[in-house]
């Protein structure tokens, strides 16, 4: 196992920088609890990074820190130990370090793929499972859902395999050495979203699909007609002309924070974009437009130069802000995108979201009016902030859909939610000082802040932790037994009142 000394990491908005004392790269399960069992001999405290997506510290660590990115195995779970109703389930076991984007083509190479992912794929699998990472429809959970069994290596270096308490392993036929089962939803749904703060997991197995495709279509609207169909409901039913009565199966919302004249009606608006996704047969033919992202879109999104454009004019002509956050969401998608599931899931503009950074917050699916509220609440501090001080927001707000989860720290646990986006281009001025205004505006709505994304708010506030999370006893129970002597703390668990 290679050991590094003097290495420093970064998270990828480079917000979070620190040399800690020893980088591991470990090559087995083994190298694993070896690193538990050396940072405990001398009293230091471990954590495991994934890619370093997050925007928040919570992966940060400046004692022991673990990159399995040489642990990167997929394959079918063990059908000879699992019980017989599972037998036949579409599960895989895949090593904690690899990045969505591998998982992706190695399910597709075996006729599978995932059932809902992110707008991106650098991330590594155990990192986006420990933070609650998200898509949007809501019919699906975020990426803890599909987990059925993960391998963890706890405090004092002990290897657990943890499962629901009708987990997919039989006990009579389990038989990995040094490895106890446990088979209990308490301990499961506490371990599944945990940030890294119950251990270091080293394996996850994950509830697939059969490979799928997806249609992406975009509809431009206006700030009054989306709280309309939002506020009806309508637009979580209603199909457009190629769905043939399906419901659409993820949406997202983009809302320009600023009102423009629209060039075709003169009429002010906030202008917005609808994304749906459905279901969609492999097409029989492909056509280069459909089968494609737009063109400009992908060379923009992917190539530094949109990113020091955006800098520029958000630095520099920043009243010209609104009209650049106007042409994203117009020209953002093409009207008609068909392809892989993974692929439509996959949003692009990875090189721009990559020096961009948000706070997202989760709200009740039912608490429309406080999700508008909210967001309107944003759209007035924009428009203040634009006269008094000539700061502006640098991207859409987004608004996504999911599923409720059980896992007792997800911001969804347990209800619907609709997650509410505020993005900022990395360094354009003033990010911080609408941040700190944004995140207000949420919370006071209702909002739960996602432990990924830029969080502050819950900082002093364990009080609210107990409101927000009616699990939290179980879930300190269950990192009392598999972290006794918290070897697994950082500062982000202090700061929020976890430990
Ligand atoms: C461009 C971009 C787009 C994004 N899009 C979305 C989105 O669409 N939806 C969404 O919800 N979020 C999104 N995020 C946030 C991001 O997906 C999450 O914060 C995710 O956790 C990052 O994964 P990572 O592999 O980089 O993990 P890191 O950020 O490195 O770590 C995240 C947490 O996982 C823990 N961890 C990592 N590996 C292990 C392990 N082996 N064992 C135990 N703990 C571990 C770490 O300790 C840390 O607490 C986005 C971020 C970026 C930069």
């Amino acid at each position: 196992m290679k050991v590094r000394t003097r290495a420093i990491w970064q998270n990828t908005i480079r917000k979070y920088k620190v040399t800690p004392v020893k980088l591991f790269e470990p090559e087995s399960l083994e190298d694993i609890v070896s690193i538990v069992k050396e940072a405990e001999s001398k009293d230091l405290k471990v954590r495991a990074v994934g890619s370093g997506h997050s925007f928040s510290d919570v992966a940060v660590t400046e004692e022991y820190m673990v990159d399995l990115f040489r642990l990167i195995h997929l394959d079918h779970y063990n059908t000879g130990v699992r019980k017989e109703e599972f037998r036949n389930s579409k599960l895989v076991e895949c090593q904690a370090g690899i990045r969505l984007r591998e998982v992706n083509t190695q399910l597709d190479a075996m006729g599978l793929a995932l059932i809902n992912m992110g707008a991106v794929d650098h991330q590594k699998l155990a990192g986006v499972v420990s933070t609650g990472t998200h898509g949007t429809g809501r019919d699906y959970e975020a990426m803890q859902g599909f987990v059925q069994s993960m391998v963890l290596v706890s405090g004092g270096g002990k290897i657990y395999r943890i499962e629901k308490s009708n987990g997919i392993t039989d006990p009579v036929k389990f038989n990995e050495p040094n490895i106890e089962l446990i088979q209990d939803d308490d301990i499961f749904y506490s371990a599944v979203l945990s940030f890294g703060s119950m251990g270091i997991i080293y394996s996850l197995v994950l509830e697939v699909r059969e490979a799928y495709y997806l249609r992406e279509t975009k509809l431009l609207t206006n700030w009054e007609e989306l709280k309309k169909i939002w506020l009806t409901g309508s637009i979580f039913t209603a199909g457009d002309e190629e769905s043939a009565g399906q419901s659409p199966r993820g949406i997202t919302f983009m809302i320009n924070p600023y009102k423009l004249k629209n060039k075709k009606t003169g009429k002010e608006e906030f202008n917005c974009a609808v994304m749906r996704n459905y279901y969609s047969k492999k097409p029989i033919k492909w056509i280069l437009k459909e089968a494609t992202r737009n063109l400009v879109t992908y060379i923009f999104g992917n190539f530094p130069v949109t990113y020091w454009y955006s800098l520029f004019v958000y630095n520099y002509l920043p009243h010209r802000a609104p009209l650049l956050i106007r042409s994203t969401i117009n020209g953002q998608n093409d009207k008609k995108f068909v392809h892989k599931s993974y692929k439509v899931l996959f949003q692009g503009f990875q090189f721009v979201k990559e020096r961009a950074y948000s706070s997202e917050f989760a709200f009740d699916i039912h608490d429309k009016d406080l999700a508008i509220s909210a967001i309107e609440k944003i759209m007035e501090f924009a428009k203040k902030m634009q006269e008094d001080a000539k700061l502006y927001h640098s991207s859409p707000i987004t608004v996504r859909f999911v599923k409720r989860s059980k896992a007792f720290l997800a911001t969804e646990y347990e209800r619907d939610v609709a997650y509410i986006d505020v993005p900022f281009v990395q360094r354009t001025r003033g990010t911080e000082t609408m941040l700190e205004l944004c995140q207000q505006a949420l919370f006071d709505h209702g909002g739960i802040p996602h432990w990924g994304k830029y969080n502050t708010i819950l900082d002093g506030k364990p009080e609210f932790l107990e409101d927000i999370y009616p699990g939290l006893g179980k879930w300190k129970a269950a990192l009392m037994k598999l972290d006794p002597a918290r070897t697994f703390n950082n500062r982000f668990m202090e700061r929020i009142g976890l430990t």
